[in-house]
């Protein structure tokens, strides 16, 4: 049989098109659209004011959904979800509900498995299995917010993969994301979260007309260890990163954040927060610090709550603002940023 297509994942054009063909009427194009981007329909029988003949005259080779659920796992504390999705291939793929306050933030991952290879995250480790398609990343959002029942207030795309390595299937779902006919998030409440590939960070900005919020992974702001860290570092070093980012900077006034994984004695000197107040101040960036998480691969080790504060303490002493993310969920391995494809036996 051939490939199925699926119906998630489609823009308003691409399902206005659909209904043409079929000479729908043109107003059925939207009424998808709200199927899938607002009532998360996993089944034609849940469309109510779709015609039955609708699914019919599509085939059989038009499928809804991508991404099968699996499992969701609390964590003790409750404040984080982690979902288990199945793609049609038989790979597993996990995202993250992280509900506070009034808050429910989804941590989309964008790959399976990432090429990028920090050597102290998860989801680096093994081998690189696919790009994800953008119908499997807003289907995440969907599946969570259906599951939920509570309407997603922010994204963030920060589970398994890198993004900007992604980038086609990345800036289609943020368009499903922010359209009216889509999700119809606001870009501020949408965060891409990058380890920092400079060409297609520019990239990202213009398509984006710089309202996604942009996310950098920073880690160190000595070279050398950045690229030990970060091995992406060798082809876009932190003098080309800090040109770029100035110049979105000079030219958007848009707020950066940097993200930086503290690990206890390998870049929580100083001299390194000195380092990353250099970076950060003229840019205005605020800097999210977060504890390393144990990975059973590596021998790192999390710093104390007193490096913790010391380190963040160097930043806001220099006028940079930071913020220091508590590992939610890190009794199920549900953190964002600590999410990987088997399942951890
Ligand atoms: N690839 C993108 C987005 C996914 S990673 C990027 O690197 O920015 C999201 C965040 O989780 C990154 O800042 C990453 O450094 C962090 N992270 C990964 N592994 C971690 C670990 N073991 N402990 C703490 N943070 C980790
Ligand atoms: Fe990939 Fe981000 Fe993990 Fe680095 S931190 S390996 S870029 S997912």
């Amino acid at each position: 049989m051939k490939e199925p297509t699926f119906l998630y994942g489609l823009d308003l054009e691409e399902l206005t098109r659909l209904a043409a063909e079929h000479q729908w009427p043109a107003y059925r194009a939207r009424q998808i659209a709200q199927w899938l981007y607002r009532k998360h329909i996993a089944s034609w029988d849940e469309a109510k004011n779709i015609p039955a003949e609708l699914p019919k005259a599509l085939g059989p080779q038009w499928v809804l959904r991508a991404l099968e659920f699996e499992e969701a796992s609390d964590s003790a504390q409750h404040e984080s979800v982690k979902f288990l999705f199945k793609t049609r291939d038989g790979m597993l793929l996990e995202s993250v509900l992280i509900a506070q306050r009034d808050r429910r933030t989804v941590c989309v991952s964008t790959q399976l498995g990432c090429k990028i290879g920090c050597i102290f995250c998860a989801s680096g480790k093994g081998k690189f299995g696919r790009n994800l398609t953008a119908g499997e990343i807003v289907e995440q959002v969907a599946w969570i917010e259906k599951k939920n029942g509570q309407p997603v207030t922010n994204i963030v795309f920060m589970g398994v993969g890198e993004p900007l390595d992604n980038f086609e299937a990345t800036m289609k779902a943020l368009k499903i994301l922010q359209a009216p006919w889509g999700f119809g998030l606001s870009s501020r409440r949408i965060t891409v979260s990058t380890s920092g590939i400079t060409p297609k960070i520019v990239e990202f900005v213009r398509r984006s007309e710089g309202r996604v919020r942009l996310s950098v992974s920073l880690h160190s702001s000595d070279d050398k260890r950045r690229t030990e860290l970060v091995p992406v570092n060798k082809k876009y070093p932190l003098a080309d990163l800090e040109r770029t980012l100035r110049q979105i900077h000079m030219t958007l006034k848009r707020d950066i954040t940097f993200e930086y994984t503290l690990i206890d004695g390998v870049n929580d000197s100083d001299e390194e927060a000195r380092g990353v107040v250099r970076l950060a101040r003229p840019l205005q960036a605020k800097v999210n610090v977060i504890p390393y998480n144990p990975i059973r691969e590596m021998k790192f080790r999390t710093p104390s709550p007193q490096t913790v504060e010391r380190f963040a303490g160097v930043l806001e002493k220099s006028g940079v603002r930071v913020t220091v993310r508590r590992t939610a969920g890190q009794d199920i391995n549900a953190a964002c940023g600590q999410l990987r494809l088997d399942r951890g036996k």
